[in-house]
């Protein structure tokens, strides 16, 4: 078992602390490693060498920063198994699914090595009588990430790689639940070449968060996370007078026509609801069956009873366990008041047992039909392999439904028509829509653009948006004078 370790000054060193949070195997629950909770001291030393360092990392030049990002991304590719090894094993997460996690990462760090044309601002000539005006952005000084569990790869590098390429130095707090990633990631920026101090890496949890969000020195703050924990940093941080971009939960709709195709929809749903046990944040939760379509629901039920959950090396296993032993009670405890509140519980998860691992977080793919929108299991985000399906009969129905829903992260359609694609997308209140695609998480060139309670904010994570919220633009009138003629002074607004 190690200790982990603290990311300070350049240096990966041990904390002082009495205080340490175990980091366990969920297919086990084997401790595998200890997180420090970094301390009050600990703490100022990152902030104090996070301001340190921009001072100089903001005068290089961009394409040297950018040429640190191609570094990265080649080694970064060079070890995704092995960072897919370290994740499957904090998190459980199936061999091949580790390694898509470390790959979405890699693509925003592709993305950030396109950080010089991101960068470009807007001029315009002659805007008055021999003057220019001209825009460009500059970085804001030292910013920070927490990030959660269930990408411990991808969403670390949604964040530091894009702010440090943007100039600025940047404090991370990965998730107490899964830090040896975070921590590998950090080891290859070094090895890539990262000047001391630009990133730091701290452990811990809500005090450990406090500090970032209340010191005057960290200019911007970027959390994904749950609901209630989001809402707390985005009041908090702007109480402080910081940018804050927060990712929190979600609960995404697949609108079925009676016109799509059953079989690319029933594969479709397979792998969405209950794919990496359903902790994604853009899992599809909730099956919206309109008018015939309702039909196919005993089928899916069949292909979704087929997937069997094991161990991150099992080559045969579909998805891993969930995270922890508090994470499957309370999925547990979802589906009993599932049943309790009058849905069919038509497959049933719970008590699931995987040969030789007697001590694993198994839950079982779930499903339940006769799904309302009064019930808990529609309310809350279960997070975990649970489908719930519910019928309506047409469109109009389908989308009063889904904007009904307070989150508004992804949702998907699946249909023949043109038109009934075209308006859900148009109508639909949710940020992310795929059509016949189950998740439509965007590639870096785009953003992460989730809607309502799934996000607080302005600016979304990655794309031109993530280079806006790590920047400020400056605008520049300028004027050069050619001759000694002197206008006199100018008592209006108005540009000569
Ligand atoms: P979480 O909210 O429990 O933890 C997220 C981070 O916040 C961790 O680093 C944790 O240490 C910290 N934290 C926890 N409690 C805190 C508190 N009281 N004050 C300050 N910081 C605190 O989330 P999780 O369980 O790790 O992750 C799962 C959640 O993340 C789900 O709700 C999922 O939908 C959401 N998520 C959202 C997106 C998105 O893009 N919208 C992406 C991934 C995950």
């Amino acid at each position: 078992m190690t200790n982990v370790k603290l990311f300070l000054e350049g240096e990966f060193q041990d904390s002082q602390t009495s205080e340490w949070i175990d980091v366990t195997n969920p297919a086990t629950n084997e401790v595998i490693a200890r997180a420090p909770v970094t301390t009050e001291a600990e703490m100022q030393r990152a902030i104090e060498s996070a301001g340190a360092a921009f001072q100089s990392w903001r005068e290089v030049p961009v394409p040297e920063r950018a040429r640190l990002m191609m570094r990265y991304q080649a080694l970064l590719k060079e070890h995704q198994d092995e960072i897919a090894e370290i994740l499957s094993q904090e998190t459980g997460k199936t061999f091949d699914d580790a390694k898509g996690d470390v790959w979405r990462g890699i693509e925003v760090v592709e993305h950030a090595a396109n950080i010089p044309s991101l960068l470009m601002g807007e001029t315009v000539g002659n805007v008055g009588r021999g003057i220019d005006c001209y825009s460009y952005t500059q970085p804001l000084g030292v910013c920070a990430g927490i990030t959660p569990f269930n990408f411990p790869a991808m969403i670390p590098l949604w964040m530091f790689p894009l702010a440090i390429a943007c100039g600025n130095t940047f404090i991370l707090k990965p998730s107490e639940q899964d830090p040896l990633t975070p921590m590998r990631l950090a080891e290859l920026f070094v090895e890539a070449g990262a000047p001391k101090g630009v990133l730091q890496v701290v452990h811990g949890g809500k005090t450990q968060v406090d500090t970032l969000l209340t010191d005057p020195r960290v200019k911007a703050l970027s959390f994904v996370g749950s609901v209630p924990v989001g809402q707390y940093i985005y009041e908090t941080g702007t109480r402080h007078m910081k940018r804050v971009q927060s990712f929190a939960g979600a609960k995404n709709h697949m609108v079925i026509m009676p016109d799509a195709d059953k079989d690319h929809v029933i594969s479709a749903l397979v792998g969405a609801s209950v794919g990496a046990a359903g902790q994604r944040c853009m899992a599809i939760s909730v099956a919206v069956f309109v008018g015939e379509a309702r039909e196919w629901i005993p089928e899916l039920k069949d292909a979704i009873a087929k997937v069997r959950p094991g161990a991150w090396n099992d080559p045969e296993a579909s998805y891993g366990p969930v995270i922890s032993p508090a994470a499957k009670a309370r999925i547990e405890k979802l589906i009993g008041q599932g049943v309790e509140e009058g849905a069919n519980l038509l497959l049933d998860g719970r008590n699931y047992e995987v040969d030789g691992f007697p001590n694993g977080n198994w839950v079982g793919p779930t499903v339940f039909s006769g799904v309302t929108p009064e019930m808990s299991i529609y309310k809350e985000e279960i997070f975990g392999p649970v489908l719930c399906c519910t019928e309506v009969d047409s469109l109009d129905a389908a989308l009063e439904l889904v904007n009904a829903s307070p989150y508004g992260n992804g949702t998907s359609i699946y249909t023949s028509s043109g038109g009934a694609a075209r308006r859900y997308n148009h109508e639909v209140e949710v940020g992310q829509v795929g059509i016949n695609i189950p998740i439509p998480v965007p590639l870096p060139f785009f953003s992460f653009t989730g809607w309502k309670g799934s996000f607080y904010g302005d600016q979304h994570a990655y794309g031109k948006q993530g280079v806006k919220f790590y920047t400020e633009t400056k605008t520049t009138t300028a004027r050069w004078f050619s001759s000694d003629a002197v206008a006199g002074p100018n008592f209006s607004i108005k540009l000569d």
